[in-house]
C-alpha cells in the first residue's frame, strides 16, 4: 500500500504491525514492552548505541519505548506529520511544544477560549520566564495581525475550542505566521487526527490530549505532539527526555487498542451530537447552539473547509437564568456531571459568565454556556434524556 494514501481506518487497525516476524509468538496483538532499558550483545554495540548510530532506536525508557514508538508511528501517519511524540498528559505535550517555540523576551498570541490550563501556563509560568502573552478572539485571521509585535514568535491556536466550539482559519493564519517568521501550534483535540490534519494547512506543531478521544475510554491520561522530523528529534532529545514526560508503555498499549475503534467511535459520537444539536437548534428556549456541523452555525463554511467530520462535543445557551441551567444539568440522567469528554459516556458541564464576558461563579454569573459531550449511547436514549431535562426551562 502507498504510504501517502493510507486510509485512517487502515492506520488505526494495522499500520506499523504488518511484519509478522516482529510479533511476539506471532500474536495478533503487539506486546507491552514493559522494560526500563535495553541491553546490547557486546560492549562495542553498547558504546556505538550512545554515539551517532541511527539504527539503534531503544536504549532507555525515558527516551523511547517500543510500544510507545508503535503508537507514535500510527499517530504521525494519521496527522500526516514527519513524526510524533507521546507524553504522560496533554499538558506535558502542550508545555513542551510551547517551551520549544519561545525564549525570554518573546511574545505569544493565543486564542481567548483555548484550554484553561494552557492559559494558566502562559499567564503564570511563562510570564515568570519573561514571555508575554496577548489573547485574541481568533475568528478573523486579522485578529492575529492586529496584535503582532516585533518580538512575536508564536501563535497558539485551538480549533475548534472545547467550550464555545470556535474555529480559526488555519490556512490563512499559518500564511500570516510564515510571512512573519512565527511558529504555530494548534490543539487539535476536538477534531482528532481523523477529522483534521492541521499540518496539511501549514501549521508547525499539532498537540492533543489523548485523555479524550484517542484514549477514548476515560481510563488514561496522555498527550501527543506531532511535527516535522527535525522538530520531533529536537523536542525528543532536549525536552521530553530531559523533562521526563514520556507516556508509559501500558498507557501506550491502551492507546493502540483504543485507536482501532477511533473512527467508529467518532462516527457514533458525532451522529449523536448532530441529532442533539438539531433538536436544540429548533427549540424556542435556546438562544444559540455551538456545533460546527450545524448548517446554521456561523462558521459552518469554514468548518467544511477544514474538518472532514464532526465529533461529539457541543454547547448551547438557553434563554434562562443560571439557576434553571443548574436544574437542567441535575435533571439529565444519562449525561453525568463531570469535566473531560471523548470517552464512551455522555457528560454535562457548564461555563458561567458575567454580562461583560468575565468568568463567574454560580452566585455572580449572569449567563451560562451548557456543554454536552455525546458518548456512545443510543441516539434516541440521549435525545429522550435532553428532551425531558429541557422542562427545567419552562
Ligand atoms: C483535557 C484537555 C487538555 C489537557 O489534557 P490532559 O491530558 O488533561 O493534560 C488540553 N486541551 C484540551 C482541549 C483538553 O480538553
Amino acid at each position: 500500500m502507498d504510504n501517502k494514501n493510507l486510509t485512517p481506518e487502515y492506520i488505526c487497525t494495522h499500520y506499523g504491525e504488518e511484519n509478522i516476524e516482529d510479533k511476539y509468538y506471532n500474536a495478533v496483538i503487539p506486546p507491552i514492552a514493559a522494560t526500563s532499558l535495553h541491553v546490547f550483545k557486546d560492549v562495542e554495540t553498547f558504546i556505538d548505541a550512545f554515539g551517532e548510530s541511527e539504527e539503534v532506536q531503544f536504549r532507555y525508557g525515558r527516551a523511547s519505548n517500543p510500544t510507545v514508538a508503535l503508537l507514535e508511528k500510527k499517530l504521525a501517519a494519521l496527522e500526516k506529520a514527519g513524526g510524533a511524540l507521546c507524553f504522560g498528559s496533554g499538558m506535558a505535550a502542550i508545555t513542551s511544544a510551547i517551551m520549544y517555540c519561545v525564549k525570554p523576551g518573546d511574545h505569544v498570541i493565543c486564542v481567548r477560549n483555548a484550554y484553561g490550563v494552557t492559559h494558566t501556563f502562559l499567564n503564570n509560568r511563562l510570564k515568570k520566564w519573561g514571555v508575554e502573552t496577548d489573547y485574541v478572539q481568533g475568528n478573523d485571521p486579522s485578529d492575529f495581525e492586529a496584535s503582532l509585535k516585533p518580538n512575536t514568535t508564536l501563535f497558539y491556536l485551538e480549533s475548534p475550542t472545547s467550550l464555545h466550539m470556535e474555529l480559526q482559519d488555519l490556512r490563512a493564519i499559518s500564511a500570516i505566521a510564515k510571512a512573519n517568521g512565527i511558529k504555530t501550534i494548534i490543539d487539535n483535540s476536538w477534531a482528532t487526527p481523523i477529522y483534521q490534519q492541521p499540518i496539511t494547512f501549514g501549521i508547525d506543531i499539532v498537540v492533543h490530549t489523548m485523555s479524550k478521544y484517542i484514549g477514548g475510554h476515560s481510563d488514561i491520561i496522555g498527550g501527543l505532539l506531532c511535527s516535522d522530523k527535525e522538530t520531533i528529534t529536537e523536542i525528543s532529545n532536549n525536552y521530553r527526555q530531559i523533562d521526563g514526560g514520556i507516556l508509559s508503555p501500558f498507557e501506550g498499549w491502551l492507546c493502540i487498542r483504543a485507536l482501532r475503534t477511533l473512527p467508529v467511535r467518532l462516527k457514533q459520537s458525532g451522529e449523536n451530537a448532530m441529532e442533539i444539536a438539531k433538536y436544540l437548534d429548533k427549540h424556542p428556549k435556546v438562544k444559540k447552539v455551538n456545533y460546527p456541523g450545524l448548517p446554521s452555525y456561523p462558521q459552518a463554511e469554514l468548518a467544511k473547509r477544514q474538518l472532514s467530520g464532526y465529533s461529539g462535543l457541543l454547547s448551547f445557551e438557553p434563554h434562562a437564568p443560571v439557576e434553571q441551567c443548574i436544574k437542567f444539568g441535575n435533571d439529565l440522567k444519562l449525561f453525568q456531571k463531570g469535566v473531560s469528554w471523548g470517552g464512551f459516556e455522555s457528560l454535562f458541564a457548564m461555563g458561567m459568565y458575567k454580562e461583560n464576558g468575565e468568568y463567574a461563579n454560580r452566585h455572580t454569573a449572569d449567563r451560562a454556556v451548557l456543554r454536552l459531550y455525546c458518548g456512545l449511547e443510543n441516539t434516541r436514549d440521549l435525545l429522550n434524556d435532553v428532551e425531558q431535562a429541557m422542562k427545567a426551562f419552562e
